[in-house]
């Protein structure tokens, strides 16, 4: 995968809505424009985050026209693993998302449980069709089977995410569990979802480590779903 070509799209990014980031959807439009960034996903946390939006928000996504400052709008969540097949948000609100990211964070109704246990409720929210991305899988507070996990996202084509802030910002000790999914999604061409996690204008459209350890582990370009505008609407499904 040649390093100099950068996705279209950024599929993970915080607007203050999450109740702990600091820029506003206007904001991240406009810094994502400057960037050459065509769509963003506007993945708050889900409400059982401390600080996370009311159900309300995600009804009134709605508000926000599909296109703002001249890039697309994802509508979307972060939605936190509850157990299995159980997200934060009732199945009415996620399908009117056009993004659902799904994953585990501390203190959300779900702590590690131990790689079986933790396995099991990622591959039940991978057999759901309004699971688009696992986000943060190489988390090290949450320890996986990889293999596992991998063999499933190429079989159901729900995306795996390479989070870019896992590699010098959040979840320390995520990085070489990252370069291990790589290798295996490389391995079993299974679909590769890049996101920031930009939690501030600024950081919108930084992929830049998580672009190196993808070329470094052989993924393949074709294999990461936000590599372009019409390829992450079609991963999505979505009209352009
Ligand atoms: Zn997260
Ligand atoms: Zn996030």
């Amino acid at each position: 995968m040649p390093t100099m070509i950068k996705p279209e799209a950024d599929l993970h990014v915080h607007t203050v809505a999450s109740g702990h980031a600091f820029s506003t959807i206007g904001e991240i439009t406009l810094a994502a424009s400057a960037k050459g960034i065509r769509a963003v996903g506007m993945t708050d946390h889900g409400p059982a985050l401390p600080g996370g939006p009311h159900l309300y928000h995600f009804a009134a996504l709605r508000f926000i026209p599909a296109t703002l400052n001249g890039v697309r709008v994802l509508r979307g969540i972060e939605a936190n693993i509850l157990g299995k097949g159980k997200l934060d948000l009732p199945e009415p609100l996620l399908d009117r998302l056009d993004l659902v990211l799904a994953g585990f964070h501390e203190g959300c109704g779900f702590d590690d449980k131990g790689v079986k246990a933790n396995t099991r409720a990622v591959l039940s929210m991978m057999d759901s069709p309004r699971v688009h991305v696992i986000c943060h899988p190489g988390n090290p507070n949450f320890p996986l089977d990889y293999e596992a996990v991998v063999r499933q996202a190429a079989e159901t084509g729900t995306a795996l995410e390479i989070n870019n802030a896992s590699f010098y910002i959040s979840r320390r000790g995520s990085s070489s569990n990252c370069r291990v999914i790589a290798r295996l999604c490389a391995e079993h061409d299974a679909p590769v979802a890049l996101g920031s996690d930009a939690h501030i204008a600024d950081g919108v459209g930084e992929f830049s480590e998580a672009l190196k350890v993808l070329a470094e582990e052989g993924v393949k370009w074709e294999q990461v779903v936000n590599r372009s505008l019409a390829s992450t609407l079609q991963f999505l499904n979505l009209e352009s």
